[in-house]
C-alpha cells in the first residue's frame, strides 16, 4: 500500500496549479492574447542583467567541477558570508555566517524548518489570508497548520490570534508582504504580536518561535518592510531569490536563524538534519553563487506597481471591491456576492482564470496575481466588465 497521504498530495493538485493548467489548455485552444491568466505567482519580469552576467562569468571563469559541485550542507561559505553582510548593511543586524543555511527557495526554507522545530502534536499558527502550502509543509513534519481569523481589511487580529495560543503551539508563520492580500504589517502590529509572543512564551514555559517567510521582501511599493529579527527575537527567517531576482525555477533561497533565538545553534543543527533527512543535499550551487553577487539586486519592481496601479483604476472604475495592495503582486477581489468560488467558477466564462480565495481562508474572494503583462491587465478590463454586469 502506497503512503496515503503523499498519494493524495500528489492526486489533488493545489486550486491554483489546477487553474494554471486549465488556463494553459485554453491559451492553446483559444490563443495566449484571449486568455487573462492570473493564476499563478510566476514573475513576468526577466531577471536583473547582473545575474545573467554573473551566470556567464561563473561559466567561464570557474573551475567546472568546483562550479557544478556539491557545496558544504548548509552552503558555500563564501556565499553565506555575503549574505550575512549584506544583512548587516541593510538592516544594521548581526546575522553570523553560521547561522545562515542555503536552500532550494522558500518552500524548501519552510519545509525544513519547520521539521526542525516541530513534531506530531505540535500546532504552527498562521494568519488569514495565507499560503495554502503551509499546511502542506506543517503536516511534513507531524505537526497541525492552524490560520488565525484576521480583521475586517485582512490584517492580523492580536486578539484573535492571543487566544489561538496554547500550550501546544510551537511556531507562528508571519509573511509580509503577503501573499495573497499583498498586505505589509506595520512595525506598530508587529511589535504588539511580538509582546504577546514574548509574555505567552514565559507564561508556558517554551520559546514560540516566529517563522518569517520572506519571497516578497523586496517588492514593496513605497512601504516599509520592518525586519523582524529585529522586532522578536525567537525569530527564523525563510528567504527566498525567487521574486526578488525573478528566479523561481532555479530553487534557491536560505534560512538565516537570528543569534538572539532561544537555544539558536542546536535550532541550526536540526536545521541541518533536517534538510539532510529530507534529501536537500545541498542548494543549487551555480546559483549560491550567483545570487552572492546579487544580494543588491532586484527586478524592476517598478513594472509591478505599474500594473498594480493600472488594475487598481479599472477594477476601481469598473465598480469592484478589493483590499489595496501595499507589496508583492497579488490583489484579493471581493466577490459581489461574497462566494469567491463562485466569482472564480463565472470568471471562466470569460477567460479570466484567477483561484478562489478559499484555499487562502479567504473566501469571500477571488486572488488576482498582476506579475503578467501590463498589456494582459488593460485588455482583461472589458471582460472584467462583462463578468460584473453577470451579478446585476
Ligand atoms: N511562500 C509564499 C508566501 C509564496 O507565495 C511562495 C511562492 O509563491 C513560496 C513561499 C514558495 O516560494 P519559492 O519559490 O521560493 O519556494
Amino acid at each position: 500500500m502506497l503512503n496515503q497521504k503523499y498519494l493524495n498530495l500528489g492526486v489533488r493538485r493545489s486550486d491554483i496549479r489546477e487553474l494554471f493548467e486549465y488556463a494553459k489548455a485554453l491559451k492553446a485552444e483559444i490563443g495566449e492574447e484571449n486568455v487573462f491568466d492570473f493564476s499563478l505567482g510566476n514573475p513576468s519580469i526577466a531577471p536583473p542583467n547582473s545575474v545573467n552576467e554573473s551566470i556567464k562569468s561563473m561559466v567561464d571563469s570557474v573551475n567546472a567541477t568546483t562550479l557544478h559541485g556539491y557545496t558544504s550542507a548548509q552552503g558555500d561559505f563564501n556565499v553565506r558570508k555575503a549574505i550575512s553582510d549584506s544583512i548587516k548593511q541593510k538592516f544594521d543586524f548581526f546575522m553570523p555566517t553560521d547561522n545562515i543555511y542555503m536552500t532550494c527557495g522558500a518552500a524548501a526554507s519552510l519545509t525544513i524548518t519547520l521539521c526542525a522545530l516541530c513534531q506530531a502534536g505540535d500546532t504552527v499558527l498562521g494568519f488569514k489570508p495565507y499560503f495554502p502550502e503551509y499546511a502542506v509543509f506543517t503536516q511534513t513534519s507531524g505537526a497541525t497548520f492552524i490560520p488565525v481569523d484576521g480583521d475586517k481589511g485582512l490584517d492580523i487580529d492580536l486578539v484573535n490570534f492571543e487566544k489561538s495560543i496554547n500550550k501546544s503551539v510551537k511556531a507562528v508563520i508571519i509573511n509580509s508582504p503577503n501573499n495573497p492580500s499583498g498586505k505589509i504589517y506595520s512595525l506598530e502590529k508587529l511589535n504588539a504580536l511580538a509582546q504577546i509572543l514574548c509574555n505567552k512564551s514565559k507564561e508556558l514555559g517554551h520559546p514560540i518561535y516566529l517563522i518569517s517567510d520572506e519571497p516578497y521582501r523586496e517588492i514593496s511599493y513605497g512601504k516599509e518592510v520592518p525586519f523582524i529579527p529585529a522586532i522578536y527575537d525567537n525569530t527564523i527567517v525563510c528567504y527566498s531569490f525567487s521574486k526578488s531576482l525573478s528566479l523561481p525555477g532555479e530553487r534557491i533561497g536560505y534560512i538565516a536563524v537570528s543569534p538572539k533565538a532561544y537555544d539558536s545553534q542546536n535550532v541550526y543543527y536540526a536545521i541541518m538534519g533536517a534538510g539532510r533527512a529530507l534529501g536537500y543535499v545541498c542548494a543549487p550551487s551555480l546559483f549560491q553563487r550567483v545570487i552572492a553577487n546579487n544580494l543588491f539586486a532586484v527586478a524592476a519592481v517598478e513594472l509591478y506597481q505599474k500594473n498594480r496601479d493600472a488594475l487598481c483604476d479599472g477594477l476601481k472604475k469598473l465598480g469592484y471591491t478589493f483590499i489595496n495592495p501595499d507589496g508583492a503582486f497579488y490583489l484579493l477581489l471581493k466577490a459581489p456576492d461574497g462566494n469567491g468560488k463562485n466569482l472564480s467558477d463565472l470568471a471562466k466564462k470569460h477567460n479570466i482564470i484567477m483561484p478562489s480565495g478559499e484555499s487562502f481562508g479567504a473566501p469571500e474572494y477571488v486572488r488576482i496575481s498582476y506579475c503578467v503583462s501590463y498589456d494582459t491587465i488593460i485588455n482583461s478590463m472589458p471582460a472584467f466588465k462583462t463578468l460584473l454586469e453577470e451579478y446585476k
